[in-house]
């Protein structure tokens, strides 16, 4: 995950920079080991996700930058 598409795969909201319909939810969009509980930014990562979906994305299908 990072701010631009030279720096990373999916944007803040989880999309994929190059495929507008493509989310990835879960462990792999973000640097973390399992020792040290990641599953809470999981959760809340996809919260975030699911809101600009639901508020943003079905309403205007695009970038979701
Ligand atoms: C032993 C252990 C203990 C842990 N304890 C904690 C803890 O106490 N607290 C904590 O926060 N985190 C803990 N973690 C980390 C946490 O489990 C992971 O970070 C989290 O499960 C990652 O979720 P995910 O959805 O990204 O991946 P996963 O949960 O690994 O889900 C990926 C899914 O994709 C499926 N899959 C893979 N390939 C394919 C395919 N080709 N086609 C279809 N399906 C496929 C897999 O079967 C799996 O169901 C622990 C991890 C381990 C290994």
């Amino acid at each position: 995950m990072a701010k631009s598409p030279d720096r990373g795969v999916v944007n803040m909201h989880q999309r994929h920079w190059d495929i507008s319909n493509l989310f990835v939810i879960g462990a792999s969009t973000f640097p973390n080991s399992g020792a040290a509980n990641p599953t809470p930014t999981i959760l809340a990562l996809t919260y975030r996700t699911a809101e600009a979906i639901v508020d943003k994305y079905l309403k205007t299908p695009g970038m979701l930058a």
